[in-house]
């Protein structure tokens, strides 16, 4: 029996009642699988998800999983954001039951071609990116994952079934963690660096995660990596799939690579030519090149002509979130990156300007070094406005190399942040941590960055 086959006539146990788990749900629904969603949080929390399980005709349980219900499942749906450690993982393991992603079920009834999208970084803005240029192209794309639908909710659509269709999927490592047969037609890995180190044991662990990508992958598939990253590198070498690389210096086994402030494709003719100068893209920053040449090389796998590639590349807006122009204002610049919640990402921020900085950053504990960044930040923070349960942390680590200041709430960083500012100065919001600690999520986080920083310039335009 295949695995979809397996599905269509078992009991569904779905964990997690949030955006993919309530996209498992509906998927369920539609192919009349009996299935049940489960979740920790009392039933208050999940009054919208509550109404729509019962207009589903979908059981549900919440806050407390009956005992021995396990016994009525035979495949555990599993939310990315749970972690296989969670109890009722632990008994499904006990009884041998498969627990599967809401991704791995998407993929079982997906029928349009797939592109995923992996990466420590960088991979909303690429999904993006990649489902802009297709569409140009003529492609009916649609993006999944964090930022469009879950992969669940348009496998139902009928739009995904027609010709032509394809979906550019963004698919984490939690995801990838219980796939099984998930085999996309490309699989792109933008680069590797230690992430999620409060849900992994080690560094190794978060590799071996990101390195299932690959695991299904063969001769008919490819895999477009970073030539530059060598854990990208690594995994290139270990695959079965051809393999398209792109890189930040001119190599003849580039796809697409960079020089002196230019990009260059190879058309499948072998032909070298100029797609376009980094200064034309809206984008900022040498990552979001990084984005772009991924994008661009996965656009000639699929046939795309190299105007499509260009126009998509240079006509793409920064996403909300992800190094933002927010304003400016008394000849002060605003950036919102609330999305960076790792190091690298803080790293790539700090990069992207050519001169110092006054940063806010902090947020939740994840285990992360910032030693790792201090002389980085000496070089490119004028001040350091250090916010949440990490600002201590930050303050010790970069104190002896640059100033440093430990603020309660954004609200008080954007107001010290501007008093410090002087005209031709950049306040960046680059956070380098979760937002949990102090933010339901970085867009709850990151408005509110914004909504400190209009408040301010409203304010003020009203006192002129
Ligand atoms: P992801 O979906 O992987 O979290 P996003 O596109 O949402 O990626 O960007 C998340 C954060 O990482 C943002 O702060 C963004 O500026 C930064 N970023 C984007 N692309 C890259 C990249 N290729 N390398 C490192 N950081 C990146």
């Amino acid at each position: 029996m295949s695995l979809k086959e397996k599905i269509l006539n078992s009991r569904i146990g779905i964990l997690g009642a949030g955006r993919s788990g309530m996209a498992a749900a509906r998927l369920l629904a539609t192919h009349k699988v009996a299935c049940v969603v489960l979740d920790d949080a009392p039933a208050e929390r999940l009054s919208l998800q509550q109404q729509e399980l019962e207009r589903l005709d979908v059981p549900y349980y919440f806050q407390n999983i009956p005992q021995g219900l396990i016994d009525d499942i035979d495949i555990v749906v599993l939310s990315p954001g749970i972690p296989l450690s969670h109890p009722f993982c632990e008994q499904a393991r006990q009884k041998t039951i498969q627990i599967l992603s809401e991704l791995e079920l998407g993929y079982q009834f997906a029928s349009a071609p797939i592109v995923a999208v992996s990466g420590t970084n960088g991979k909303t803005t690429t999904t993006f990116l990649i489902a802009k240029i297709l569409r140009l192209a003529g492609f009916r794309a649609k993006e999944a994952g964090n930022m469009g639908d879950a992969l669940c909710d348009i496998c139902i659509t009928p739009e995904s079934q027609e010709e032509n269709s394809i979906l550019v999927v963004e698919v984490s490592s939690f995801q990838l963690e219980t796939i099984q047969e998930f085999k996309p037609y490309i699989a792109v890995l933008l680069n590797v660096s230690a992430d999620h180190l409060d849900r992994y044991p080690d560094v190794e662990a978060y590799k071996s995660a990101k390195r299932r990508l690959l695991i299904n992958l063969d001769e008919e598939n490819v895999l477009v990596t970073n030539n530059d990253d060598s854990v990208c590198r690594e995994f290139a070498s270990e695959t079965r799939a051809k393999v398209r690389l792109f890189s930040k210096t001119p190599t003849p086994e580039a796809s697409v690579w960079y020089d002196n402030g230019e990009i260059f494709l190879r058309l499948p003719s072998g032909e070298e030519k100029h797609l376009c100068s980094v200064n034309e893209l809206r984008l900022r920053g040498m990552h979001n090149v990084e984005n772009v040449m991924a994008a661009a090389a996965t656009a000639l796998l699929l046939n795309v002509d190299p105007d499509s590639i260009r126009r998509g590349v240079t006509d793409f807006l920064p996403l909300e979130h992800r190094m933002e122009f927010v304003a400016a204002y008394d000849g002060i610049e605003f950036y919102n990156d609330s999305k960076a919640t790792n190091l690298n990402s803080l790293e790539k921020a700090l990069s992207t300007f050519d001169k110092q900085v006054i940063l806010i950053c902090g947020g939740k504990n994840k285990n992360e070094d910032f030693r790792q960044l201090a002389e980085l930040a000496k070089e490119k923070v004028a001040l350091a406005i250090l916010i949440g349960e990490m600002a201590e942390d930050i303050s010790r680590c970069w104190s002896s190399h640059l100033p440093c200041r430990q603020v309660r709430s954004v609200e008080e960083a954007v107001s010290t942040a501007i008093k410090e500012a002087h005209p031709g100065d950049i306040i960046l919001f680059s956070p380098g941590c979760p937002s949990y600690d102090q933010y339901k999520n970085f867009e709850e986080r990151g408005e509110d960055f914004k909504h400190c920083v209009m408040n301010y310039i409203t304010q003020h335009l009203w006192d002129e």
